[in-house]
């Protein structure tokens, strides 16, 4: 009788050939990225100005907050309530970071929540290195679509469905917009370095904020509190905290924490954009530490 096990390949085989597989960088999407950063260097070109500068910060830091504010603490972790309207504008806002749709984004970040640091985590330095947790998951074919049953709550609105299929538009609509404010400098500067920009720092929070800084709390994986991080990403530096209580709408546990994503959502709430803002319970602060 033959031996089916022999034909098959040992399951270490297997999943040798098919980590081996996982960490391909796919040409579709590795080569778009490439050219993203490329067109930076038409700066040599272009020049700058004052005007360009100030454009490529402005546009830095409105979608960082999109980014955190919207993609991160509210579709990955529901940190507060919204109109479906607004809900709406995150969605859209947050699309112009050309970092793929709402629901593309936050499935991904719920599965890093559910497995950090551990099999199923989509981007864990311990387990892929460095690169691998900054960029690489992002350029393989692996993760391309949405985890449809990690986002269940949002995936009932059709608006939201649409902006995830067509996330680029917002993201080209930024890129003419820059071009009709000051032609070809602005569009270099306000969009393409900005972008590049925005791309690192927040991977960073994938890749350096599991590596370089303080662990205050101790939870099972290797986040880590970095202020140089929360800078310059809104306050997600603070990812010990954040991995310690993901409900929290301020990743900032303390005074001293700057989150600049956080008082930007208080402010909101004055206005009634925003309301529900989930913090942190005090005894959750001190605990384990
Ligand atoms: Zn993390
Ligand atoms: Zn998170």
């Amino acid at each position: 009788m033959t031996n089916l096990n022999a034909t098959l390949p040992s399951t270490s085989t297997r999943s040798v050939t098919q980590s081996k597989e996982q960490r391909k960088y796919h040409p579709a999407r590795s080569i778009p990225f490439a050219l993203m950063h490329v067109t930076c260097f038409t700066v040599l070109l272009t020049g700058v100005s004052l005007k360009a500068i100030i454009l490529c910060v402005a546009m830095y830091a409105i979608r960082m907050f999109f980014l955190t504010a919207g993609y991160h603490r509210y579709f990955s972790h529901r940190s507060f309530n919204t109109s479906r309207f607004f809900q709406f504008v995150l969605a859209f806002m947050g699309c112009t970071a050309v970092q793929k749709g709402p629901l593309w984004w936050a499935s991904h970040h719920r599965r890093h929540h559910k497995y950090t640091d551990q099999d199923g985590d989509v981007h864990s330095p311990r387990r892929d290195g460095f690169w691998w947790s900054h960029v690489g998951w992002v350029l393989s074919s692996k993760y391309d679509s949405t985890d449809w049953d990690a986002m269940k709550d949002f995936a009932r609105f059709p608006e939201l469905r649409w902006l995830n299929t067509w996330h680029i538009v917002p993201g080209v609509m930024v890129a003419v917009f820059c071009f009709l404010i000051g032609g070809w400098q602005c569009l270099v500067w306000g969009f393409f370095v900005s972008t590049v920009i925005l791309y690192h720092a927040t991977f960073s929070v994938n890749s350096l904020a599991h590596m370089w800084g303080k662990r205050r709390y101790a939870t099972t994986d290797d986040s880590r509190n970095n202020w140089f991080i929360a800078l310059f990403t809104g306050g997600e530096g603070w990812h010990n905290n954040h991995h310690h209580y993901m409900a929290s709408v301020k990743q900032g546990f303390f005074w001293w924490e700057v989150d600049f994503s956080y008082y930007g959502l208080r402010v909101m709430s004055w206005f009634k954009l925003v309301r529900d803002l989930r913090m942190p319970p005090r005894r959750l602060l001190m605990a384990e530490r």
